[in-house]
């Protein structure tokens, strides 16, 4: 799948529409997001645009990956969920429901979150 630049996440990059920043460095960029499904529920972005984490995995670079992680690290521990523990999830394609295809990581945290997933009927 091509990368499409009209997708909202890019546009949140760019400037376009707004986001509730939490994060930002060289490569990332972190905000609220706008449907919470937690107490805490961040998104994490790479700034370069890759559609999807297989995409982010197979093109990425070491720095881009690192920092990548390292935001997640500092923004979990800056809102005070590292310690009680928190959930990352990545929908990655068709199967997974991804909606916006610019690779993000959903950090979700600040109360116990139940079994990670339901078995689809
Ligand atoms: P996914 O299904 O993994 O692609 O998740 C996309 C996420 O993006 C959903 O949790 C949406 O609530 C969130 N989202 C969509 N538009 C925005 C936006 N403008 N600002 C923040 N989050 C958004």
């Amino acid at each position: 799948m091509s990368y499409d630049p009209s997708n909202i996440f890019a546009r949140i990059l760019r400037g376009e529409i707004p986001c509730k920043k939490v994060f930002e460095s060289e490569h990332v960029l972190a905000f609220h997001d706008i449907g919470p499904k937690a107490p805490h529920h961040i998104l994490v972005i790479p700034k370069g645009a890759y559609v999807s984490a297989q995409d982010f995995g197979e093109k990425a670079s070491a720095a881009e990956t690192q920092e990548f992680f390292q935001a997640i690290a500092k923004i979990s521990a800056d809102i005070g969920i590292a310690a009680g523990g928190y959930r990352l999830i990545s929908n990655a394609g068709e199967n997974a429901n991804q909606e916006v295809p610019h690779f993000h990581m959903h950090i979700l945290g600040g109360a116990p979150l139940g079994p990670m997933i339901c078995r689809p009927a």
